[in-house]
């Protein structure tokens, strides 16, 4: 079983605060702070240069994307860590796009978060090879997927209500056409148990700042099948992806198996904070997380629906088919959120009227989601939002 006494005793969360906001920014892990000082004293400061070889650098988004790889369901060496998602998701359509070349449809969901669609219409635009990004209700997915779709591009959870898509059978139906697919975990790692290999997805994409903890622009991390690592088209075709990126070649080659998926300069010091946050994930089991986030969310919607009438669920009832998140919906939804923030339970608005809070087994526990629900409750009840401050937008909701 997963010591969540001690997990939590890892994170530095402020006195007095309530942090449902673990699916947007992790918490501080108390070990990330002297890891980035160290590697920035230590390493940059004292070798200089020579870290790139001496403090192994370069081989860190390998060696971190195998931390990753088995918080995912992934084989080692199939998981490499760099750029940011919106980058990664780009590199992962192009290169998928390349191995279906007699085919032009990009099937994806209007639940999908806005970049990775912006990101797929952008490259769509470039290529002018007469793609179509195909947008369908979630709904609709598994039954648009047919013989005339090259790519199936998905984020598993929708990040406003937390409504899951079926990772197994999606794939499978997509691979029984023909069609590959793309999942992005962005709302799924480090809080759902993932199986890559076992569903057999073609690649898979997310990023480590949310439920990973590895800190605000902590690098995004990429997978591959391994049957088609050797033969992908890393599309973004930077120096490190390169076979012998230090022989300086005129002529690109790529290099082997996931390395290929490296770009540029990886964000050391990033890397520090990540690898510090990985630390925490040594002896969990993700089924037991899983089991304790449903937990948090049944008794969070119990205690809500209780106390705030006025509030409508935007999640899925079914905790089978949700994410670990809670969405309500409210018109007020903004000025009703900065009123909670400021009595100190952080949650986060999603425009147009969802109101939502994430649940993270790791350091949110009963006690937190019964104190969240009362907090809640009496803003409600006085309509304590209901003052000028609040309706103030910040430019992040
Ligand atoms: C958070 C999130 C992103 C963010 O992309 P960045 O490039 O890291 O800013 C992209 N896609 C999804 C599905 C997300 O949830």
């Amino acid at each position: 079983m997963t010591d969540l006494n001690h997990t939590k005793s890892q994170f530095h969360l402020p006195e007095g605060l309530i942090y449902l906001d673990g699916n947007s920014l992790g918490p501080l892990p108390k070990t990330a702070s002297k890891r980035v000082a160290d590697t920035v004293e230590n390493e940059w400061g004292e070798m200089l240069i020579r870290g790139w070889n001496t403090a192994g650098w370069m081989a860190q988004p390998r060696k971190t994307g195998d931390r990753i790889a088995r918080l995912i369901g992934a084989e080692p060496s199939t998981v490499v860590m760099g750029d940011t998602l919106s980058i990664k998701v780009y590199q992962a359509l192009a290169s998928a796009i390349d191995m279906r070349p007699d085919r032009k449809v990009i099937l994806s969901d209007n639940g999908n978060f806005p970049t990775d669609l912006y990101m797929a219409d952008g490259l769509l635009k470039s290529l002018k090879q007469g793609h179509e990004l195909r947008i369908v209700e979630p709904e609709q997915v598994a039954a648009s997927i047919d013989d005339t779709v090259a790519v199936v591009m998905l984020t598993q959870v929708d990040y406003r209500t937390g409504r899951m898509h079926d990772m197994a059978a999606l794939t499978r139906k997509a691979h029984d056409v023909g069609a590959l697919v793309i999942w992005d975990l962005a709302h799924s790692a480090g809080v759902l148990p993932v199986n890559l290999t076992g569903c057999k997805a073609d690649l898979a994409v997310g990023c480590t700042y949310k439920y990973l903890n590895g800190g605000p622009g902590a690098p995004a991390f990429i997978y591959v099948r391994p049957d088609h690592a050797d033969t992908a088209r890393p599309a973004l075709a930077g120096w490190l992806g390169h076979d012998a990126p230090f022989d300086f070649d005129m002529d690109y080659r790529e290099g082997a198996g996931i390395d290929r998926f490296r770009v540029g300069t990886p964000s050391v010091l990033q890397m520090a904070a990540l690898d510090a946050a990985l630390d925490v994930w040594e002896n969990v089991d993700m089924q037991n997380i899983r089991a304790k986030s449903i937990e948090l969310t049944e008794l969070f919607i119990s205690e809500v629906e209780a106390n705030c009438p006025q509030l409508g669920l935007a999640s899925p009832r079914d905790p089978q088919e949700r994410g670990s998140q809670v969405s309500f919906t409210f018109e007020n939804g903004y000025p009703a959120m900065q009123a909670i923030i400021a009595r100190g339970v952080i949650g986060d608005f999603r425009a147009p009227d969802i109101m939502r809070f994430g649940f993270t087994p790791l350091y949110i526990d009963e006690d937190d989601v019964r104190k969240a629900a009362k907090i809640i409750g009496d803003v409600m009840r006085d309509e304590a939002w209901d003052r000028p401050e609040f309706h103030q937008r910040s430019a992040v909701t």
